[in-house]
């Protein structure tokens, strides 16, 4: 089985951290014959320096044509005044929606070495492993109508929509459930039935496939506000949370925050699939291009490779390899190797590259 890969290394540390994940993949088809091709693009800003636009149409037959698409980050000052529909962001929009990316998974996964980096105490994040999985192609960032409208007398009226159908309910549910299955076989659904009807309606659709389908998994219905305040209070409760964009938006941002740096979290964007495996999907880091640290050679790459990991995962169902590479991420950690954004006072500070090489080198040691 041979995968091929889209890079899109994009703006900022984009291409930096990129280039350190290139390395990794190029080991495990040496080393553990995965036979992955991989093949490069533009993205974002410096697609629009050349094509005047956030991504081509080349690029958008390369995503569609692969297996994964590597995404690393789009934007940075230079683009803040390109006009609205061609800037860095747009490429993302435009790959999410044509591959119909409707399920954003976001894991929080505390590194036992890096168990001090959270703002929480030590024995809440301890272990701590859970994931969020958000709707992300249809709510209130989509519905219609939408507008803002002048009422006279300088008064106006902003509106958007919350709405869902039964299906997008469904799939989304389903993408939970089946991950459960593979985890710790409890799914939490989070909504405001209390207040709003597309809340109820999210609930019963989400209580009747459960029924239907997987009445083996434990299911768990918590308020959005409340889950929030869970998140914060005892997030070891969790294993996945599934939920709306909206609310999704806001309790991925928390939970990524349990873990402590931005640097560390990855992400994955997940269409359809196909026997368990996703054959549309799109995996980034969770950071942006950080133009403040651009070119200094100190970006962590780490975010980056841990989506290559959940590429192996759910694209490439190479689970043992998945695991093989978060070991050895695990490993350079524990070893107090760090780059600048993760070090502490005992930590050697490292280089992108030497991350790189460190996880390349953790990795040789496990096989
Ligand atoms: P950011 O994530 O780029 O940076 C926030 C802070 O975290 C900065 O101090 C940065 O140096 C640091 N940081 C981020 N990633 C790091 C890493 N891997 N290693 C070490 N430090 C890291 O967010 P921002 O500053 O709000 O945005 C900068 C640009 O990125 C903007 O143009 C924004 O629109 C864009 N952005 C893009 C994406 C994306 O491509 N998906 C996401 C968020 C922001």
């Amino acid at each position: 089985m041979s995968y091929k890969i889209l890079i899109l290394p994009g703006d900022g540390i984009g291409p930096e951290v990129m280039k350190e994940v290139d390395r990794v993949i190029n080991w495990f088809n040496k080393e553990v014959n995965l036979s992955a091709e991989i093949e490069y693009e533009n993205v974002g800003g410096i697609s629009y320096d050349l094509n005047k636009t956030a991504i081509s149409e080349e690029a958008m037959s390369l995503a569609k044509e692969s297996d994964a698409v590597l995404f690393g980050a789009v934007g940075g000052p230079k683009w803040d005044n390109v006009e609205y529909e061609n800037r860095p962001e747009a490429g993302l929009l435009r790959l999410r929606k044509d591959l119909d990316l409707f399920a954003n998974l976001r894991p929080a996964l505390c590194f036992p070495a890096l168990v001090d980096a959270s703002a929480l105490k030590k024995e809440i994040i301890e272990g701590l492993d859970i994931i969020i999985v958000r709707e992300l192609t249809g709510g209130i960032y989509f519905g219609e109508p939408r507008g803002i409208e002048d009422l006279g007398s300088g008064n106006r009226r902003g509106i958007n929509t919350q709405v869902y159908e039964s299906w997008e309910i469904q799939r989304i549910a389903e993408v939970a459930f089946e991950l459960a299955r593979k985890r710790n076989n409890k799914v939490t659904s989070s909504e405001k039935r209390n207040v709003m009807e597309s809340g109820l309606l999210w609930n019963e659709e989400v209580t009747k496939l459960h029924n239907e389908k997987y009445s083996d998994v434990e299911l768990e219905h918590m308020l959005a506000d409340n889950c929030g305040m869970q998140l914060v209070r005892w997030p070891k409760q969790f294993d996945v949370i599934v939920t709306d964009n909206l609310f999704g938006d806001m309790l991925s941002d928390v939970a990524a925050m349990l873990t402590g740096s931005l640097g560390m979290l990855p992400s994955a964007s997940l269409g359809k699939a196909s026997n368990g495996i996703f054959t549309n999907a799109l995996y980034e880091p969770v950071h942006g291009s950080a133009p403040d640290i651009e070119g200094q050679g100190i970006a962590n790459p780490l975010a980056s490779i841990l989506s290559f990991a959940m590429a192996l995962r759910y694209s490439f169902s190479r689970i043992d390899d998945a695991n093989l590479l978060e070991k050895a991420i695990s490993n350079v950690l524990e070893a107090g190797l760090r780059t600048k954004d993760i070090s502490t006072n005992d930590s050697k500070v490292i280089s992108t590259s030497e991350m790189g090489d460190a996880v390349i080198s953790k990795l040789s040691e496990l096989i």
